[in-house]
């Protein structure tokens, strides 16, 4: 497999925020989201084998845990993506997948926490979701969007709605973009659309889902990698 980072850090994004994963960075990307924070995974990595991943993970983490496998898009590597995320379930691990659902879901092994990032129209790549994947969604699987503009909530607040996301899934969870390029300091000036400004906009529209945060971007410097 072409990996290009394994690191353990503090879950940023999902209802699993603020707790300790192990993260398999998988290389490659079909999509080129406007606001993308890593594009340095499209190109290069090294290539591991999955028993090697998976020592990799058992040293960062041996006594099992969150493990999430991202990218890039991981599901570009599905032939050896599937049978590493089995292992690691069978491992003991609670295995997340962050894929944007462009590519098929129903391969996935059913154990794994999806998290679905659907695309909005600022992404540049707004029609990429798969709507037949809706079919592969589970109770324990969550969908993000992330917002860049009121455009982009209004398209997020109607899928919603369109697709009953609710009841098909444990959490739909509406994310402010942060600027790519965004260093120094770490607080919400980085947010393309102001975090209150979405709160209030959820509120108005009475919507049942979460507002999230990129917690590692106010951790850590936003600009540093591997965190
Ligand atoms: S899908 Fe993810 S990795 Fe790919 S371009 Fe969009 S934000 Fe970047």
């Amino acid at each position: 497999m072409q990996i290009i980072e394994i690191y353990k850090s503090l879950q940023g994004e999902s209802s699993y925020a603020g707790l300790p994963c192990v993260f398999v960075r998988l290389a490659g990307c079909n999509l080129r989201c406007t606001w993308c924070d890593s594009e340095y995974t499209f190109t290069g990595g090294k290539r591991m084998t999955p028993e090697e991943i998976e020592t990799e993970v058992h040293r960062l983490s041996p006594d099992g845990g969150l493990v999430e496998i991202t990218g890039g898009e991981p599901l570009l590597q599905e032939r050896e993506v599937v049978p590493l995320m089995d292992s690691l379930l069978a491992a003991g691990y609670t295995v997340l997948l962050e894929t944007s659902g462009e590519r098929p879901l129903e391969r996935v092994p059913s154990g794994v926490v999806k998290i679905v990032d659907v695309k909005c129209p600022d992404s540049g790549e707004g029609d990429t979701f798969r709507v037949e994947n809706l079919n592969s969604l589970t109770p324990r699987d969550e969908v993000k969007f992330v917002i860049a503009s009121r455009c982009d909530y209004e398209f997020a607040r109607d899928f919603i709605h369109a697709h009953a996301l609710g009841s098909r899934v444990s959490s739909v969870i509406l994310s402010p973009a942060f600027r790519k390029d965004a260093s120094g300091s770490r607080d919400v000036s980085h947010c393309l659309v102001d975090p209150q400004q979405l709160a209030e906009w959820m509120l108005a529209d009475s919507l049942q889902a979460r507002l999230g945060l990129q917690i590692h971007k106010f951790i850590w410097e936003p600009s540093l990698k591997g965190v």
